[in-house]
């Protein structure tokens, strides 16, 4: 069986999983530990680390905060704003109707605090437009919130020109940047963006390990505060003892993604043509738009099939998804999809399909066959 549901998590790099293996084991020290070599040795591994993931998106190792992942990114980012926020008087948040729960989920809580949140929809393809960001801002804007790929459909946002479009402003622009952060490079690159949030789990690392960059204006860093006090690791922002071997893996899978990325993208998008030829005898819809999503994700529609049906019968040969791993279980109708105009039967019908570098090439022809099968039965 295939496993092709990438965007919910991502097998391991061996590369990666080699280093993990040794920082857990021999060099098993305490960063912050500064009296033995033991401790010396995991802090200058997680600067190296720091530096891998700065070069990925141009920033300074100072400015990379580590996390356990991109929720926790995300609850700093917005959170962490809003004693800013209320200080100057500017509690208007901008964000987007397809965002991942972590960045939902917060802004409910701001709104209880008092925040006014404007969320954009996109279009029928799953694109947020960048006028309609512009056209919701205001004096007392804080921040702009939006993500980079997203993680149902791969639909790339464009988040270059709302860069663009805020290069007079000094609103905070957020990136919840999960599903692209070492694959659609240069986006991420963009000065303008003040903070990204990214995921090691989502990149060939483990669980368990993220960041938060938070990138200075010249001198003044985003004045966020903590949302977890403790020891004052990662200059006061994100206390507790960092986990050194899943910082040197995600520090490895980073620069090897910076590396590898266009390799990487040439195989991806073979995958994706040939499935696209298998399927082309089939009644489909492609949710999304094809010309402007990431390599890896096809998330597609049998014309009357329901996904669930489509699933038993591609048990055997492939592993995939109808929605986001974060809210499958509860079976409600995907939220990204209805943003873009679906109805609920609509959204029943709709699977998700992802894979990565590490993924063996699947037979598109027997998953033809199979589905070919169910519009007959
Ligand atoms: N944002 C997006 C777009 C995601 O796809 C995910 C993971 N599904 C997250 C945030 C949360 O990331 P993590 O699992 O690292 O907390």
């Amino acid at each position: 069986m295939i496993y092709l549901d990438c965007n919910s998590t991502t097998p391991i790099d061996p590369r990666v999983a080699e280093i993990v293996q040794k920082y857990l084991i021999e060099e098993f020290g305490n960063a912050g530990s500064r009296t033995h070599e033991y401790g010396n040795n995991a802090k200058v591994a997680v600067q190296k680390a720091r530096e891998q993931i700065a070069s990925v998106v141009q920033c300074k190792r100072e400015e990379v905060i580590w996390t356990s992942g991109a929720t926790e990114s995300n609850n700093i980012a917005l959170q962490g704003l809003i004693e800013y926020g209320n200080k100057n008087n500017k509690r208007h948040i901008i964000s987007t109707t397809i965002e991942h729960k972590s960045i939902l989920e917060p802004l409910k809580y701001l709104e209880k605090k008092g925040f006014e949140i404007s969320l954009i929809s996109p279009d029928e393809t799953g694109k947020i437009k960048s006028c309609d960001i512009l056209n919701e801002l205001r004096e007392d804007t804080l921040l702009i919130s939006m993500m980079h790929i997203n993680n149902e459909t791969g639909v790339k946002q464009p988040i270059a020109q709302v860069a663009k479009d805020l290069l007079n402003s000094q609103v905070f622009f957020h990136i919840d940047a999960a599903q692209g952060f070492g694959k659609d490079i240069e986006a991420l690159q963009n000065q303008r963006i003040d903070m990204i949030s990214i995921s090691g789990h989502k990149l060939y690392s483990p669980k368990g390990i993220g960041a938060l960059i938070a990138r200075r204006r010249g001198f003044d860093k985003v004045p966020l505060t903590p949302i977890v006090y403790g020891g004052g690791q990662e200059r006061g922002l994100r206390s507790g003892t960092l986990p050194v071997h899943l910082i040197v893996g995600f520090g490895l899978s980073a620069q090897l993604a910076l590396k590898e990325n266009d390799k990487r993208d040439e195989y991806c998008q073979k995958i994706k043509d040939a499935a696209l030829k298998a399927f082309s005898e089939l009644d489909y819809k492609i949710n999304g738009i094809l010309n402007d999503t990431i390599s890896s994700t096809l998330n597609i529609s049998f014309s009357g099939l329901d996904s669930e049906a489509v699933m038993l019968s591609l048990k055997d040969l492939l592993a995939v998804s109808n929605g986001s791993a974060c809210t499958s279980q509860n079976y409600a109708p995907s939220h990204v999809l209805k943003a873009m105009g679906y109805s609920d039967e609509e959204c029943q019908e709709s699977l998700r399909f992802s894979w990565s570098y590490l993924t063996e090439k699947p037979n598109w022809e027997a998953v033809a066959l199979r589905i070919k099968d169910l519009f007959y039965s």
